[in-house]
């Protein structure tokens, strides 16, 4: 058991934004089911807070990538309808159909498993199933989709919903969402009458063509930006402070941090905050004199770090706060309202997700507000 004071950073989760995120996207696919996406301790913001806050604001349908996560989704949430991602783990029919828990299928080897069961207790027991329509990962092949067929209509069986996954949603104009779109509609033509799902956030927000019967958002859900190159509509859900331990001087010439690679170009104020690498505060985000790296908002300012990230600490210059300077205890947003986790991300040559499926550090979570909204 890990002890807190309380001291530490302090990651706040706005419920009610998440709630009001999921609401927006829900109006935006009107006529498809929305269902939500809390893979990865819903990235990164607690799977069962943000599960029961999403099942509040009216989410029924949630979507997992693994079978312990489906657990923690269950425990949460007995109505809920749980698709797992990673499809069916060799060996676990019995804890999915325990659990309730739908594998997205997406090989004839997990088809043949779960089929087998169903004979078995003869029951059909719900499942999805995946095609890959071309980002080469999980799925059926395509030339499978015949004889999937064949093999289900024998049994009289049908899956819950067919589904793909696009590779380049975040692009709208990639002319490989056209392509992956028709291909898609080759397999649904091979499953009449079963629902089917394509849409993740970027494509949900790309247009209706692609939404379906459900759409299955996940990082437009945590305020983070879906489609590349435009305004992230959604409201921010994460915001992170760090305590700044320590505000000191540093005079021209002199370098900060591991490796010397920041050298001070005039006399300069810093703050060393409480937050390295180990918390998620990647040392991708290290600021050279070459290569500008992180920024942090300090005292209404967006001040730069300085040097080298490490473990435990980074280094803010906060020169240009002039006499407005912070005091030792003071919090510093790594990220939430002025500083976006994707800006952040950009900064450190990342991805929002990334960012926020890192937070494992030393924080405090809080959380604001719950998915009860007015109507
Ligand atoms: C993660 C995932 C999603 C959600 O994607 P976002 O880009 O976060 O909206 C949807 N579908 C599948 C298959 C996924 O793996």
């Amino acid at each position: 058991m890990t002890l807190t004071s309380g001291l530490g950073g302090q990651l706040s989760i706005d419920l009610g934004a998440l709630a009001r995120n999921w609401r927006a996207l829900d109006k935006v696919s009107a006529g498809a089911l929305t269902a939500a996406v809390v893979k990865a301790d819903a990235y990164g913001t607690g799977i069962e807070m943000s599960s029961k806050a999403l099942h509040a604001a009216g989410a029924r349908f949630f979507f997992v990538a693994t079978p312990d996560e489906g657990m923690t989704v269950r425990a949460a949430l007995p109505d809920a309808h749980i698709f797992i991602l990673g499809g069916l783990y060799p060996g676990a029919a019995n804890l999915y159909i325990r659990q309730n828990l739908m594998p997205v299928i997406g090989s004839m080897a997990m088809l043949e498993e779960w089929l087998g069961k169903c004979i078995e207790r003869n029951e059909a027991y719900p499942s999805a199933f995946h095609f890959d329509t071309g980002i080469n990962r999980l799925g059926f092949r395509l030339n499978e989709a015949a004889l999937v067929r064949e093999r289900i209509e024998r049994l009289g069986y049908a899956p819950q919903m067919v589904m793909s996954h696009l590779a380049c949603a975040d692009q709208p104009s990639h002319e490989k969402n056209r392509t992956q779109l028709a291909l898609f509609g080759s397999v649904m033509a091979q499953f009449p009458g079963i629902p089917a799902s394509l849409a993740n956030s970027a494509a949900l927000m790309t247009g209706r063509d692609y939404h379906f019967q459900m759409v299955r958002p996940g990082i437009a859900l945590y305020g983070g930006r879906a489609v590349a190159g435009r305004k992230n509509p959604m409201g921010t859900v994460v915001t992170l402070h760090v305590p700044i331990l320590q505000v000191t001087e540093g005079r021209t010439g002199e370098s900060v941090g591991y490796g010397a690679t920041y050298t001070l170009n005039r006399n300069s104020k810093l703050a060393i905050i409480a937050h390295g690498y180990a918390d998620g505060f990647f040392r991708s985000l290290s600021g050279t004199n070459q290569r500008p790296g992180g920024k942090v908002y300090i005292r209404g300012k967006l001040c730069p770090v300085v040097g080298r990230i490490s473990m435990d600490i980074s280094v803010i210059d906060v020169t240009e706060l002039g006499s407005d300077l912070p005091m030792p205890g003071e919090g510093a947003e790594v990220f939430g309202p002025h500083v976006s986790v994707d800006d952040q991300a950009d900064a450190a040559g990342t991805i929002g997700y990334e960012m926020l499926t890192s937070l494992k550090g030393r924080y405090n979570r809080n959380y604001v507000g719950d998915g009860r909204l007015p109507e």
